[in-house]
């Protein structure tokens, strides 16, 4: 990560102070942008924010109480950036809690249902269990690693090994898991995929998680591209 900026420069750094305040509520504490936050400047960098303060996003051009957006941004990882709670944006680079552990990479020659012209690259996650950090449910409890190493796939060809650049950068930027409660067993403070869907069946599609999938590539780059990694991250 580059330089850490103090909470209020973050959001000063993607938001404009609005000189005529809309008549429109915050999207965040459902008061009106006229009237203050309803957050009160105690937070961390509260104190650098008018509470009447309303921001407005430079991309996107929506609209908020700072003090709203400041307390919602220390409510999260303080990554550096900050993602638009009205068209999910995203202004910097967004970074997600998954824990410490392996992503590698392997060949097969076989194909996947579906993708009959080429071969599959398999990804294998492994990550070991451990303790919490700051940015997890309850900092200091243990995680459990549920299903580990877990065996992903995708067909070999220019759009998969696209996914797989996207899904390496995913990994660098702690997107792939996160620590939270399994939909699938109710287990708390657990490893879990985090909003970017992996093929788990490679030669059956009894889950739903597996080929042939023909929509499966286009879904994940979207996916992706949701969590802020996009062919233009490749090429910078
Ligand atoms: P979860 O149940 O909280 O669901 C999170 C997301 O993962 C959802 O979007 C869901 O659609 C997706 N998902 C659920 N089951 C999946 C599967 N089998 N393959 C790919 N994606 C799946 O997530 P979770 O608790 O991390 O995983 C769900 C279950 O799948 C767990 O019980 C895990 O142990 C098991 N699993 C096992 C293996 C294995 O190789 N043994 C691999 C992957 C997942
Ligand atoms: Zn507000
Ligand atoms: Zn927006």
């Amino acid at each position: 990560t580059a330089a850490v900026l103090k909470p209020e420069e973050v959001i000063k750094k993607y938001m404009e102070e609005v000189a005529v305040v809309p008549e429109e509520d915050c999207i965040i504490c459902m008061e009106r942008l006229s009237c203050p936050s309803g957050y009160d400047s105690s937070g961390e960098g509260g104190q650098s924010l008018q509470p009447g303060a309303v921001g407005k996003f430079t991309k996107c051009g929506h609209t908020l109480h700072a003090l709203c957006m400041l307390a919602m941004y220390n409510n999260g990882n303080k990554d550096g950036s900050l993602q638009c709670p009205s068209c999910k944006t995203i202004y910097g680079e967004k970074t997600g809690t998954q824990p410490k552990g392996k992503m590698e990479i392997y060949s097969i020659p076989q194909s996947l249902p579906g993708h009959p012209d080429c071969g599959t690259i398999q990804i294998i996650y492994n990550i070991p269990p451990g303790i919490q950090g700051p940015e997890h449910p309850n900092p200091g409890q243990p995680y459990t690693c549920r299903g580990f190493p877990r065996f992903c796939f995708l067909p070999d060809n220019e759009k998969g090994r696209k996914v797989l650049e996207l899904l390496k950068l995913a990994w660098t930027r702690r997107l792939i898991f996160t620590v939270g409660t399994s939909n699938t067993t109710g287990e708390p403070d657990t490893v879990v995929w985090n909003e970017i869907h992996h093929k788990t069946e490679m030669m059956s599609n009894v889950s739903g998680h597996g080929y042939p999938d023909p929509n499966y590539l286009d879904n994940v780059l979207a996916e992706l591209a949701a969590q802020g990694v996009t062919e233009d991250c490749l090429r910078r």
